[in-house]
């Protein structure tokens, strides 16, 4: 089947996913040649591992060249045991082809497991996983080897630290996020556009960010944005330019609707592409940002450790009947998967617009539970939700709650919330 470059133009996604049911991963060299004015191959560094999935089968292969096509290359974000990428996988030689197998073949973890699934789906492609986070210590150093940097990141603190090591190393950065059912794409740092710290100088405070572990995503989400994603990198490489290193492409799965956002320009004052930059090496971006680098659960220090107890402590009470509220303050959707059955449930949103039918409903309970006990003073109240960061919230806001009607409470959280519950004191309780 040939495809020529009118119709890739106008059926581009149909085609090419008609072809990769196919099997037939060669189609995709010649579907993509005709773009490529710039010799191959090129080298893609996507951050993290996954992020990969939604670009390779759209790269193109070894066989037009005969030489390697293009060098996928997978840091894993989620803390695998090694810190840092395997000796001698950083120098190996990608313009000639011919990896050794042994240097490929010394990760484990999410990133080789993710190049294993991303041979089947492209083997044309040479992939070379990096174990571990990327780090201020090896980010510069791996970059400066890519002609592209793909962010698919889920923290503030990796942000901040692949845009810098793009600005420093002069590559252009395609960054896509997605939460829930909203997904953006912005290239940094291409033809005098801005950076990431050019749009966000500053980090937002921790406990404001909400990534997917917390948030949750609709997977077809970032599918859709790691497509485009995967085209923006196919531009860049073969010279036709990026659509949006000027706007923002919003998407919002919801409404169905694209939208492109104008961004302000580049910042002559800009901490790092700026005119004076004061950022000239990468730093400490978890000290930075106040939050940990990692894609999995963040965890929020909100409070002093006398106001939280473990599950297991929970569990102790728990048995000896001692008198008590549970309060759980999921959304209502994570509630109707799983719960405790003697949990009080007011999500953590009607506690911070302290809605007065909620508040009158945990009044009722906790006045109810009290008649149960000789009248001590400060009634306990825990506080739980799936991973011990949403309750910490929810204890200050009742610790700070004026003139409370049920009396004075001892409010605190369980550590790590229900999914430790099922890990550690459960494992018949669902984890989601
Ligand atoms: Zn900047």
């Amino acid at each position: 089947m040939d495809i020529d470059r009118q119709r890739l133009g106008e059926h581009s996604p149909c085609l090419l996913l008609n072809e990769i049911s196919q099997g037939d991963s060669s189609i995709f060299s010649s579907a993509t040649a005709p773009f490529l004015d710039k010799p191959l191959p090129f080298r893609v560094l996507p951050v993290p591992a996954r992020c990969a999935a939604g670009a390779a089968p759209y790269l193109p292969g070894s066989d037009r060249s005969g030489a390697a096509a293009l060098r996928t290359s997978a840091p894993d974000g989620d803390g695998d045991s090694a810190a840092e990428p395997p000796p001698g996988a950083l120098g190996t030689s990608t313009g000639s082809g011919g990896l050794d197998p042994a240097e490929v073949l010394c990760c484990y973890g999410d990133a080789a497991s993710a190049a294993a699934a991303l041979r089947q789906l492209n083997s044309t492609v040479q992939y070379v996983p990096y174990c571990g986070a990327l780090s201020p210590r090896s980010a510069l150093q791996l970059v400066r080897q890519y002609d592209v940097v793909a962010d698919c990141s889920d923290n503030v603190p990796t942000r901040y630290l692949v845009n810098d090591a793009c600005v420093l190393a002069g590559k252009p950065l395609v960054s896509g996020s997605a939460l829930r059912l909203e997904g953006q794409l912005v290239v940094y740092n291409y033809q005098g556009g801005p950076c990431y710290r050019c749009l966000f100088p500053k980090p937002p405070p921790p406990e404001t960010v909400t990534n997917c572990a917390d948030g949750g995503v609709l997977g077809v989400v970032p599918g859709i944005v790691g497509c485009i994603q995967a085209l923006e990198v196919l531009k860049i490489v073969s010279g036709m330019g990026s659509s949006f290193s000027r706007f923002m492409l919003m998407f919002d799965a919801q409404e169905g609707r694209f939208r492109n956002i104008r961004l302000r320009p580049k910042r002559p004052d800009c901490a790092v592409c700026g005119d004076n930059p004061s950022v000239t090496c990468l730093q400490d971006y978890e000290a930075f940002c106040g939050s940990s680098a990692t894609d999995k659960c963040r965890t929020l220090h909100l409070l002093s450790s006398k106001d939280r107890i473990s599950v297991e402590e929970y569990k102790k009470l728990l048995d000896e009947q001692i008198p008590h509220v549970l309060l759980d303050v999921r959304p209502q959707v994570e509630v109707d998967i799983c719960r405790l059955e003697h949990a009080v449930h007011i999500p953590l949103s009607k506690l911070e617009e302290k809605d007065e039918e909620y508040l009158k409903y945990l009044e009722k309970r906790i006045c109810e539970e009290k008649q149960r006990t000789d009248g001590q003073t400060s009634f306990p109240v825990y506080v739980v939700c799936k991973l011990g960061n949403d309750s910490q919230k929810a204890v200050r806001i009742l610790q700070e709650l004026p003139d409370k009607a049920f009396g004075p409470v001892l409010a605190r959280d369980i550590k790590g919330g229900l999914m430790s519950w099922a890990s550690r004191i459960d494992p018949t309780f669902p984890q989601y």
